[in-house]
Order: structure tokens, then sequence, then C-alpha cells
């Protein structure tokens, strides 16, 4: 990938080649600092997360002026599909070392699922087929790993509400990297198996998530670990805006009127945001009006809930009841944040019961052929609710962010999709049984 960077592109002369190439491992990067959130102190690029003067969390911040003067459609459109080709919109400072194939996923128009929900133009961000864990995960965790290695770490670990110990688990197997990852103790058995088959170590907490986490932020000081989402949350979050970046590519280089992005922390929502913000900031887009729609679980809703009520005030729920269990923070760490992107582009939230997400989960299969886990049944159903309510205009252009496979969670539905019909093999037995199936009578 060295030689498609766009600082490349003049070919300089012999004279100055030595000048040049202390430029340009000057210029490797287009990541300039981190950013305080909330006072914008920068800080440097180290193993940090949080501004010591107010505690806020930091960002990645660029060099928009210089990204602006050489990164465009054709540069990106030349590159391999992954979501490395917006590497300059993300915060390693070389080239990327884990996960260089992730993202790039396909963006799906759904005709026949947009029929069902009565809306014109409807289409799929299919991240159930992302690599190699099939989840959104392995987009935070190509960026978050890429940059433990550039600062030295060895172990890295993560606190995680499944898919995240599933991507940590393989993407530092296949670089050699140990991991530690630790997960609320009753998560799904699919979920506990993908990342005990890596050989990392995988240690389950009795407790929710907000438990395991709080867990984790002590480990992290005391033993110098890489931590995905703690001391490397800023390099693991900016990841979350290669979904972003893609979706508006593969529109067509358009931000599509809505999108409707499931929540767990918050985070894929904020980072979705910036992600359209920056294509605009640096001319690969015009500007356009979007809406970004949050969507939870309603045993797990605290964004949503805080949106409902119009405040920004995100209250932690202590005790997640949900089938949900990917999305299940009941203190969610960019809960505010969220709140913030939705009112900034008048962007809704909506939750949905579990057997809305059974629903949601169905009506992807059976009108679209995609097989998504439980949070991809919560964003189908809470943009249903977003549809019907007006929230989201029938006529207007939609995109779901559907995040994660259904076998990761087949326990979730096993029970809710009917049975098999069991026969002998005999030609008899099978025209007896589908005797009466429309299949049948329109064949006859
Ligand atoms: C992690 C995750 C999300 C979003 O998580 P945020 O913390 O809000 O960024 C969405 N869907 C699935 C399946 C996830 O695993
Ligand atoms: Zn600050």
């Amino acid at each position: 990938m060295r030689g498609t960077f766009c600082f490349q592109q003049s070919v300089p002369s012999l004279a100055t080649l030595a000048e040049i190439t202390i430029n340009m491992s000057d210029n490797q990067t287009y990541f300039s600092n981190l950013k305080c959130r909330e006072c914008g102190r920068l800080y440097a690029k180290e193993a940090i997360h949080i501004c010591e003067f107010d505690f806020g969390p930091l960002e990645a911040d660029y060099d928009y002026a210089r990204i602006a003067g050489c990164l465009n459609r054709e540069v990106i459109a030349s590159r391999p599909q992954s979501m490395w080709r917006y590497r300059e919109l993300l915060p390693i400072d070389g080239e990327p070392t884990v996960g260089a194939q992730v993202g790039f996923t396909p963006l799906v128009r759904a005709d026949r699922l947009a029929r069902h929900l009565g809306v014109d133009e409807l289409y799929i961000k299919n991240d159930t087929v992302n690599y190699p864990t099939l989840s959104f995960k392995d987009r935070v965790v190509s960026v978050a790993l890429s940059r433990a290695r550039e600062l030295g770490f060895q172990v890295v670990a993560c606190a995680s509400t499944g898919n995240l110990a599933n991507s940590v688990a393989a993407n530092a197997a296949a670089a050699g990297l140990t991991s530690y990852v630790l997960i609320p103790a009753n998560l799904e058995k699919s979920k506990i198996v993908a990342s005990l088959v890596y050989g990392t170590q995988v240690i389950g907490i009795q407790g929710a998530y907000d438990q395991v986490n709080r867990l984790c932020s002590e480990i992290a000081g005391k033993y110098g670990w890489g931590f995905v989402n703690v001391n490397l949350r800023p390099y693991y979050a900016e990841g979350s805006k290669s979904m972003g970046f893609e979706i508006a590519e593969q529109l067509g280089w358009k931000i599509p009127r809505h999108t409707v992005v499931p929540m767990a922390s918050g985070s894929l929502l904020t980072k979705i945001h910036k992600a359209y913000k920056e294509f605009i900031k640096v001319g690969v887009l015009e500007e356009a009006p979007f809406s970004v729609h949050g969507a939870q679980a309603s045993g797990c809703s605290p964004i949503s809930e805080a949106k409902k009520k119009n405040t920004d005030i995100v209250k932690p729920v202590s005790n997640p009841q949900t089938i949900v269990k990917s999305l299940a923070i009941g203190t969610p760490a960019d809960g505010y944040y969220a709140l913030r992107s939705m009112a900034q582009t008048g962007g809704s939230a909506e939750d949905c019961t579990d057997e809305e997400v059974l629903r949601g989960i169905r009506d992807l299969a059976e009108y679209a052929g995609i097989f998504a886990e439980t949070a991809g049944g919560v964003t189908v159903a809470c943009a249903r609710k977003l549809i019907d309510s007006g929230k989201i205009p029938r006529h207007e252009s939609i995109v779901l962010c559907i995040t994660g496979h259904g076998l990761k969670t087949q326990e979730a539905i096993a029970d809710h999709c009917g049975e098999p019909r069991v026969i002998n093999p005999s030609l008899r037995e099978f025209e007896a049984l589908v005797a009466n199936d429309s299949a049948v009578q329109t064949t006859a």
C-alpha cells in the first residue's frame, strides 16, 4: 500500500531525494495529536485516554488542511478494498500491521425489506461478513492493535460484551500478540467459544459489563498492557469511522439522509457522524443534510431513554435485562456524545423489546437474506418504529447498520423460527408432507 499514499505522487529528482526521504518519514502521518473533547488541550499520541484537567475523553486529531490537499475520490477508489483506503483519516503512524484486510463490507440495496417496511430507498451496511470475526468490531481492533504495536505493547486486552473479545482474540493471534479478554461470564456460548478457540486468555467475570470494565481500568493501570477500550480507546474508537466512510463511498459519494445505528457505549454512532463530517471537511463529499438515529434494546436503553426524555443526562442501568448482550452497557462511555450527535443532526432514538428484536432478525433474514445477531434485530425493529412514527420519512434514503452475524447469537433465535419437518427417505412421505404447500399447488 505504501506506494499509493497521496504524498508520494510527485516523483522527486535525484538531487532532492535524500531531503524528501527525511520529509517523508516526517510526513508519514496525518494524525497529529490526541485532543480533549471538552477543553481542546492537545496531548502526545500515547496510550492515554482521559484529559488530566477535566477528565474529558481524548480523541484523535488530524492535519485536515494537508489531507484536503491530497485525498480525493480518485485516490481512494484506486486503493485496495479495505477500511485502510481511508488511511489518512485513521490514527496510526505507519502501515497497518494488524487487520490490513478488514472492512469494505457490502452495502446492499434491500428493496423487498423496503417494501415490507413501507419505504422507498433502503440499504443494509452488512458488517455481518466483516473479516475475520463477522462483526464491526474488526474495524476498531485493526486500528487499536496496529497502534498497540507502534507503541510497543506485547500484551493486549479488552473488556467486552462478546464481539470485541472475538476480534481481539483473533487479530492478536494472527499478529502474535498475547491477549487477555474479560467478559461477563453469562455471554452466549458461541461468543465464548469464538474467543477460546484462538488460544486467548478468556476471563469470565460474575457481573455485568460495567463491572468487567471497571476491573479492566484497574488492571490496565497496574499491568501496563494495551487495553483496547481503555488506554487505547482513542485509537480503537476511530476505527468505527471507516463504516461511515464506506457507506458514503458505496452510496456513490453521498451521505444517506438517514443512518440507523445500534448503540452500546454510543461510540459507533458518534464516529459515523464524525466520518460524514470529515469527508465534507476534506472536500470528498458535498455538504447535505443527514440524520443519525440510535437504536437500543429496551432492557438496557440508557441513551435512548435520555433522548426520548430530551435530557443529556444518561441515567445508568445497573441490571441490564435483554437477549441483546452485545449492546448491554448500562453506563455508556459515549452516551453524552451520542446524544449530541443525534441532536446536531436532527436524529432520534428508539428502543425495542426482545420480542421485537426477534421479529427484526427474522424480517432481515426473510426480506433481505441476511442473518444478523441480536443487535441487527434491534436496528431493524427500531428503524421500523422511527419510520412508523414519521421520524424517518418514507421517501428518503435510509441505511441500516447491521453489525454482527447471526451465528454468534444462535441461541437467542433458535426456538423462534420453527423446526425442520422430518421424514424417512421416501418419496411417498415427501409427497404427503408437501401436498398442501403452495409451491406444490402452483407446480401441479
Ligand atoms: C460493539 C457493538 C456495537 C456498537 O458499540 P458502541 O460501543 O456503541 O460503539 C454495535 N453492534 C454490535 C454487534 C457490537 O458488538
Ligand atoms: Zn480537557
